[in-house]
């Protein structure tokens, strides 16, 4: 789509390289003292003082990541960032500043980069990071997109993979499968449009789910949550991958088995009648589908009555010794080992 409007667009080569970064980084501000130089040198100078630095990066290709036939250039600036700033919470850490750098071949023209900037700049707002640099090249095909992401906490209060105990609680924050379900939605409608181009599909009843997949918002709210209620997780990973496999990813760092329980696990309604629409199981979207930037974190038991109750929180299992492994305790009481894609292929389900 964004070829055949190529014509009355601005061509890249008409700012050149410098005009270009310029141009698209004028607007973002400095809202940390931790950033002691941001964009405009060869490399930017961070000073965080006592604390530790956290930092994490991912690299967003088109066609393996994303589609631009339906995601829109803003919200897939903004995706780009809360995929990466969900790396740093899941370190129970605060981000502060990101590098974006992008490859674009010649047929994005200055408005579609402006789009993307726009999406990312709303993020930076919204959870406070400065940007501080990045990198900007041409491409033979397609986009390509890295972020870099830094945070600070003070080493105390880091939380890694491997620090959960047997019997320690599994919690989840938020509800999973939406963004999968919604990925499902979009690609249904991509094939409708090829068949037909004057569709114009009515989404309205699947808005969670569309949402969840094409703006999805990284936990930043549960970091300070989680301080305010005093509770330091003992282990936390994000869920980009799915849950069966993050859930093992924790027993395996941590060297700890665990129960999930099935009837435990939070699906919002929308992803439950969708799957029975699509006729998936929605438990093997919940542990197999991935992209919903939650958190899983286990806590020690004496930490429960902290966060009993709380709608963002919800306990799934517990953790056990190694020796007993990784299940999944189905609604009728049976023990299924956890793989990493699930307990079931989606191939068996369909
Ligand atoms: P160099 O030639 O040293 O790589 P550049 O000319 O690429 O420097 O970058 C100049 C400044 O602009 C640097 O501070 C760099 O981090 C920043 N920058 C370059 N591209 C981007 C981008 N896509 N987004 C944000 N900042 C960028
Ligand atoms: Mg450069």
């Amino acid at each position: 789509m964004l070829e055949d409007k190529n014509n009355e667009k601005t061509s890249l080569e008409q700012l050149g390289e410098f005009g270009l970064i310029e141009h698209l980084t004028k607007d973002f501000s400095i809202q940390h003292s931790s950033t002691f130089k941001g964009i405009g040198d060869d490399a930017a100078v961070l000073d965080f003082k006592d604390k530790k630095t956290v930092v994490s990066t991912d690299l967003l290709v088109e066609g393996v990541h994303f589609d631009l036939s339906y995601v829109p250039l803003k919200h897939l600036g903004y995706k780009t960032v809360m995929v990466n700033l969900s790396d740093i919470y899941a370190m129970n850490a605060t981000a502060t500043q990101i590098t974006i750098s992008i490859a674009v071949s010649n047929r994005f023209p200055l408005e579609a980069l402006e789009e993307f900037y726009s999406g990312v700049a709303l993020a930076a707002k919204i959870y406070n990071v400065d940007l501080i640099g990045g990198d900007t090249t041409s491409s033979n095909k397609g986009m390509l997109i890295s972020v870099t992401a830094i945070g600070e906490a003070n080493e105390e209060n880091i939380v890694y993979r491997n620090g959960a105990k047997a019997n320690d609680l599994l919690v989840l924050t938020g509800d999973i499968g939406a963004a999968y379900m919604g990925l499902q939605v979009l690609e249904r409608e991509k094939e409708v449009f090829k068949v037909n181009p004057n569709s114009n599909p009515d989404l309205s009843m699947y808005s969670y789910i569309v949402e969840r997949q094409l703006k999805p918002e990284a936990r930043k709210d549960i970091v300070e949550l989680l301080e305010k209620l005093e509770v330091k997780p003992t282990a936390m990973i994000d869920i980009s991958d799915g849950l069966s496999s993050e859930i093992l990813h924790l027993c395996k760092n941590s060297d700890v088995g665990c129960n999930l329980y099935e009837d435990k696990i939070p699906l919002d309604p929308t992803v439950i009648s969708t799957c029975e629409e699509f006729k998936i199981d929605s438990t093997t979207v919940a542990l197999s589908s991935g992209e919903d930037y939650e958190l899983l974190f286990t806590i020690d038991q004496k930490e429960f009555p902290k966060i009993k109750g709380n709608p963002n929180l919800t306990v799934i299992g517990h953790m056990t010794e190694k020796n007993e492994g990784a299940h999944l305790i189905s609604r009728n009481n049976s023990k299924i080992p956890i793989t990493a894609q699930g307990w079931n292929s989606f191939a068996k389900h369909n």
